[in-house]
């Protein structure tokens, strides 16, 4: 789970790193009665939280003089749309002094087996660039995890930066508590970039990305808690809630398509893209399918706006096709707008389970992945058919 930047930065807090005084908006109302009410010293930089790279290039990190200056960016930027993501919250932060911009941060090495480093003196914006044109000055260095971070390992980075001596200790310490957070939280990606170098040498984080392990979360109340605030298609929290991975797959169509597994999945969209028909999401079930959790995973898919074909594939040995046949069955009894469903589906009592879907007004059976799709371009033709006759 990838951390908004301010939830970043309350992770920063807890482990004793300096991070610019700041605070979050959802509201445009009030705006700079609330920077005032935060103890906020002008200028000030206004910074969209969304989860893309690049926020600054793309206009979402915006500097205030004043408090009229901070109202219009407000305006401008809440629930604009920054690269194709609605921003619905806003930090405002005191503006850094910075002298120079680092780039820090801690990734699990899955080659090297274990944390590491990295560590440039060239951070910013443009750090990609110089990660190509200028390898060399981005540091990489292994952290052992028995024995954390050395005194040789800030060596190193200090001496092979050229950033000089007299940086060692504020580095020492911002890297010993990126770490501990990084191997406390189980995190994939801790990050830093930039790193502020004040002209009186301390550092401070003025941005981060934190990528915490999924699986992980049951052990972090606190960080699974931080994911209500991330903006998600409302449909992607509802399937999650059931344990179901919604996927949206285009912005339009009207076919949705379902089943028990990612690679049978992408199979269907292959095979009704060939015949030019778009997706518009897909449901991965995960394990489980019984009549209640099916039932759920319809009508959930059902609902996306624009989608009235549904196509499932569920394969499994001792999957019971008629518990699957049944939440079919009832999803559609509970209302679904004259919603079509094609059903393919291997395992336990299959023939039940089509004798089910057999009595079942909405619903069609296939014999196989190839002829549910056959059945889902005539059920397309033949209702755009009668749209055009009407
Ligand atoms: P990103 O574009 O999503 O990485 O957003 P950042 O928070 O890293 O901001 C982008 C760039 O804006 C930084 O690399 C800085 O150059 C600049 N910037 C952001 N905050 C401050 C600040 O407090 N003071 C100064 N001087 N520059 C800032
Ligand atoms: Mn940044």
């Amino acid at each position: 789970m990838k951390l908004l930047e301010y939830q970043a930065k309350e992770l920063f807090d807890q482990y004793g790193l300096a991070t610019p005084k700041g605070v979050v908006l959802s509201s445009g109302e009030g705006a700079a009665e609330a920077v005032a009410a935060a103890g906020l010293d002008y200028p000030v930089v206004v910074k969209a939280q969304v989860q893309v790279g690049g926020r600054g290039k793309a206009g979402g990190v915006r500097f205030a003089q004043n408090p009229e200056e901070l109202a219009e960016i407000v305006g401008a930027l809440l629930f604009s749309s920054l690269k194709g993501i609605q921003v619905r919250q806003l930090l405002v932060v005191e503006k850094v002094e910075m002298a120079a911009e680092w780039y820090l941060s801690i990734l699990l090495d899955r080659d090297a087996g274990m944390p590491m480093v990295i560590f440039s003196p060239c951070g910013g914006v443009d750090i990609e660039e110089t990660a190509r044109e200028n390898p060399g000055a981005i540091l990489k260095v292994p952290v052992n995890p028995l024995v954390g971070v050395a005194d040789y390992t800030v060596q190193y980075l200090v001496s092979k930066s050229g950033i000089g001596g007299e940086h060692l200790p504020a580095l020492k310490n911002l890297l010993c508590g990126l770490y501990r957070l990084f191997t406390q939280r189980d995190c994939l990606l801790a990050e830093i970039n930039p790193v502020a170098v004040g002209k009186d040498g301390t550092l401070a984080a003025v941005d981060g990305k934190i990528d915490v392990d999924d699986s992980a979360l049951q052990r972090h109340a606190d960080l699974l808690a931080m994911r209500e605030a991330h903006s998600e298609p409302p449909l992607v929290t509802q399937a999650r809630a059931f344990r179901f991975l919604y996927i949206p797959v285009g912005a339009e169509g009207r076919v949705a398509v379902m089943s028990n597994g990612s690679g049978m999945l992408m199979s269907m969209i292959d095979l009704l893209s060939k015949k030019e028909i778009s997706v518009a999401c897909a449901l991965d079930l995960g394990g489980g399918a019984t009549k209640d959790r099916i039932r759920e995973a319809v009508r959930i898919v059902l609902s996306t706006p624009g989608v009235d074909t549904l196509f499932i594939c569920i394969f499994g040995g001792i999957t019971r096709c008629d518990e699957v046949a049944e939440g079919v069955r009832l999803a559609l009894e509970e209302g679904s707008g004259g919603s079509k469903v094609v059903v393919r589906m291997e395992g336990t009592n299959k023939e039940v389970g089509q004798e089910i879907i057999g009595r079942t007004p909405q619903a069609v059976s296939a014999g196989g992945i190839v002829e549910g799709v056959r059945i889902v371009s005539e059920m397309l033709s033949a209702s755009a058919g009668r749209r055009d006759a009407k």
